[in-house]
Parts: structure tokens; C-alpha cells; sequence
């Protein structure tokens, strides 16, 4: 069969037929029992397998160049059932250093009551993570871009470092979308997404989405069906529904992060632009080398002569927000939010400063944004 392009798949891939009226969108399945049929496989929504969440699957599988996926009730729910069904007692997971934080409390609070293992690296190189493999480890974990600095992990050797060692190797792909990266397609095992950002892409879904081989969604599919994190099937047909769109949004963003990096880098008030699309950013090479497109996110620091707060007070169009990836420009202080329980000892170590502030940037007219931006600033100088 030809195999469409990112767009295409995007609007219809994994779409039901409605041959009942002959409707141009999914129908919509409710139904929590269904008649015993001829296939031995009962049909029950915790199952993952009513006809929406197949459908829907089957789209967020084919836009990472996945073999088979399955759809969760949150980011967190696709996250911990991901990392648990391939690691148990005595095993020894090796996870990058800047986590979103979710993930940090999951692994620290959580892991030790399962007798699982683990190491943060200490940088992002692929010998950072080398030198934290034991006898013992069965998972590498990372995530790029990373928040909230957007730094970039290569794919390609973390990819080839797990085939090496035999380990499973997952990435959270949520900052990226499938739309700017596809890490399968440089080995590595399993994608992972809150489709609650770029996926959903409207603030009003909470959703997430493991990908990865049959062999290993079926290790997933064991332990998910047990821990019973499935999406309602409402939620699945709006979060197919939002996916039809989500290459024109995430190019959209994709435009106006660049524009407003650029915007931002020449702006006495900004002390330091933090965008994978920039040249001045550490890992833009690698970025250019791994990325379709760089992101709709980024940070920027503030200069002391102005007030964070009344900055932030002073927008009227951007909203200051925990969430991220919607249509609508949001932004945050991680010292404030995001990373308020670190000390400001270990913020400093991950390179988190308290006047930087993390972007999502949306699909607005970008000269809005600049103007935002530029009132804000006048009102909060010091
Ligand atoms: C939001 C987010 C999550 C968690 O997703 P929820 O849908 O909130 O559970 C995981 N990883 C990243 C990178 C995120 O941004």
C-alpha cells in the first residue's frame, strides 16, 4: 500500500467508517460490553481494544513509524506503565538527569516499593549514560528536547548504545511531537507521549500514547491492561479529532518559536535565548541532524532589571500557565513552578536560573506576541 505523508496521516490514518450513514468522521463507539464475536479477543475498553482506541492507536503508531501503539488516560499513565512493564524487581533502569518532573517523582517516590534500581546521568552525552549502565540494567530513558532548557540527546547513539548492551531503550517524545522527531527510525525502542501537549493541542484533553514493536507493546499491553490506565473513549474520538490538525499547528508553532527566538536574542532585557533552532544553542547540530522542525518551546532568562513578576502580570495575551502546547502561547517560571522543589543549589547545577522563563509558543499572529512581549517589558522595568 503507498505510504502517505505526515500530513495525510494525520487526517486519516486509523479512521472508522461509518457505514451505517455514511459519515465523513469516526463514529463513535461508547459501549463498554460488546456481543461475544467470532475472535477469541473480548472487547472491553481496560482491554484497549474497543473499535476508537484501535483506530486512534493506529494513527499515533503510524505518525512515529510505529508497529502498534496503545492510548492512555494521562502522560503519567503512559510513562509509568511504559517503564514498569519492562522492569521488575532487582532490574536497574539508567534515566537522563532533567526529567519532566512526573517522571523524577514517579522513579524517586515509587521505585524503591518495587525493589527497582536506578541512576540519573549526570550529563547528556551518550558516554553519560554509558557509565551508569550496571550488570543489572534493562531500560535507558531519556527525553529531548529537554525541559526547560531544550537540551538535545543524539538519538542515534543512544539508539545504538542500548542494541549494544541489549537494553530497551524509551524516549518521552511530548516536547517534539511526531511531527519534528521519530526517534524509532534511529533505533530507539519506545516512543512515549503526554497527548495532553502538541497531540490534544487544545488545553482541553488529558491523554498519553506508548508506541513502540509488537514485541514490545505487547510486554506494555500486559502490564497496562492490569494497571488500567486506558483513555474513555469520548476523550479517544476528541484526540482524533485534534490530531488532524496537528501538523499545521506544530508547524505554525514551529515558525513563531523562531521568529520570537530571534526576537528575544536581540532584546537588551533578555540575558540568554535557549531555542534548539538558534545557532548560539549548544546542541543545534545535533538538533538540525535528528529534527524535522525545532519545537514550538523554549526559554529565555530575563535581566535583573526588570520585575519577573510584573512581567508576567503585565501580559495580556500570553498566559502564564502550567501546561504547555496548545494553540494559545502559555508561559511559566520553572523556579516558581515546574522546579520550586529543587533547591536552588541543584536548579543552578541543571543550568535552571530564577529569572528563566519557559515559552510555549502558540499559533497566534507572531507581531502580537512581539507586542505582548514588548509592553510587558516597559511595564516591569525596575
Ligand atoms: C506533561 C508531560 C508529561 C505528563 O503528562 P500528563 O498528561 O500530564 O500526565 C510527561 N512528559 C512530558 C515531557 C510532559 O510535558
Amino acid at each position: 500500500m503507498k505510504k502517505n505523508k505526515i500530513d495525510t496521516v494525520c487526517v486519516h490514518e486509523g479512521q472508522l467508517k461509518d457505514l451505517q450513514h455514511q459519515g465523513v468522521i469516526s463514529p463513535l463507539y461508547m459501549s463498554t460490553a460488546y456481543a461475544f464475536d467470532a475472535v477469541d479477543e473480548k472487547r472491553y475498553p481496560r482491554y484497549f481494544n474497543t473499535p476508537n482506541q484501535v483506530g486512534l492507536a493506529q494513527k499515533i503508531a503510524a505518525l512515529e513509524g510505529a508497529e502498534q501503539g496503545l492510548i492512555f488516560g494521562s502522560g503519567m499513565a503512559a510513562v509509568s506503565t511504559a517503564l514498569l512493564s519492562h522492569l521488575r524487581s532487582g532490574d536497574h533502569v539508567v534515566l537522563q538527569l532533567d526529567l519532566y518532573g512526573g517522571t523524577t517523582n514517579l522513579i524517586v517516590e515509587e521505585f524503591n516499593k518495587f525493589g527497582i534500581e536506578y541512576s540519573f546521568t549526570t550529563g547528556l552525552l551518550a558516554s553519560d549514560f554509558e557509565t551508569q549502565i550496571q550488570p543489572n540494567t534493562k531500560v535507558i530513558y531519556l527525553e529531548s528536547p529537554s525541559n526547560p532548557l531544550m537540551k538535545i540527546v543524539d538519538l542515534k547513539a543512544i539508539g545504538a548504545l542500548a542494541k549494544k548492551r541489549n537494553l530497551i531503550s524509551m524516549i518521552d517524545n511530548t516536547f517534539a511531537s511526531p511531527i519534528n522527531q521519530n526517534p524509532i527510525a534511529f533505533g530507539i525502542d519506545i516512543v512515549i507521549h503526554s497527548a495532553t501537549k502538541y497531540l490534544g493541542g487544545h488545553s482541553d484533553i488529558l491523554a498519553g500514547a506508548v508506541v513502540g514493536s509488537e514485541k514490545q507493546m505487547d510486554v506494555v499491553f500486559q502490564m497496562a491492561k492490569n494497571l488500567g490506565g486506558n483513555l474513555s473513549d469520548y476523550t479517544v474520538w476528541l484526540l482524533e479529532r485534534s490530531i488532524k490538525t496537528l501538523s499545521l499547528r506544530v508547524r505554525a508553532q514551529n515558525e513563531n518559536a523562531m521568529l520570537l527566538a530571534t526576537f528575544l536574542l536581540e532584546k537588551p532585557s533578555i540575558d540568554a535565548v535557549y531555542y534548539p533552532g538558534l545557532k548560539s544553542h549548544s546542541d543545534h547540530e545535533l538538533a538540525k541532524q535528528q529534527m524535522h522542525g525545532f519545537g514550538g518551546m523554549l526559554s529565555f532568562e530575563l535581566n535583573t532589571s526588570h520585575d519577573l513578576d510584573l512581567f508576567q502580570k503585565a501580559l495580556k495575551l500570553i498566559v502564564p500557565a502550567m501546561s504547555l502546547a496548545g494553540v494559545e502561547s502559555t508561559l511559566t517560571i520553572p523556579s516558581k513552578t515546574s522546579h520550586a522543589l529543587l533547591s536552588e543549589e541543584d536548579r543552578v547545577i541543571q543550568g535552571i536560573q530564577n529569572n528563566l522563563i519557559r515559552f510555549s509558543t502558540g499559533i497566534e499572529h507572531i507581531d502580537d506576541l512581539k507586542d505582548d512581549i514588548n509592553e510587558a517589558l516597559k511595564k516591569s522595568k525596575k
